[in-house]
């Protein structure tokens, strides 16, 4: 069902609405995805739909991997992801953590996990804490 989702990027200048519906979510964990993200993998909805910018069109750079299908849209100002509309068909990308609306899918699977991290193999075994750890530098 098609549904209207927000969201933004941490600094606020890049906002967006997104008119369509999403139809799967992938959890990468290729390479390109952990560079990009500087993470473990990317978190990204596929949607049909109408991505419209509603302020800081401008502010967002598209980078494509060279001879690849590897994209990231960002906010120039603070580098948060943000969505990219395809140029010739009808969806748009969007990554998971910028949008402010509730998610109404579950990932569809984890992609490229021959490619993950060693460290992020075993997250469900790790000390969690609802803030800081005691330990947190940060
Ligand atoms: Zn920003
Ligand atoms: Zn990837």
């Amino acid at each position: 069902m098609s549904a209207t989702y927000r969201g933004t990027c941490l600094c606020g200048s890049v906002t967006f609405e997104l008119c369509g519906e999403f139809q799967s979510f992938y959890l990468c964990h290729c390479h390109r995805c952990q560079k990009d993200t500087g993470s473990a993998h990317a978190a990204n909805l596929f949607a049909s739909g109408q991505l419209t910018w509603l302020s800081g069109e401008r502010d967002v750079k598209t980078y494509q991997h060279a001879n690849s299908r590897h994209v990231k849209s960002f906010c120039q100002h603070c580098g948060s992801a943000v969505p990219t509309a395809a140029v010739v068909n009808d969806w748009v990308m969007v990554p998971a953590g910028s949008l402010d609306s509730a998610v109404d899918i579950a990932p569809t699977a984890k992609i490229f996990m021959a490619s993950a991290a060693d460290w992020s193999r075993c997250l469900a075994d790790v000390a969690s804490y609802a803030g800081f750890s005691d330990t947190a530098t940060s």
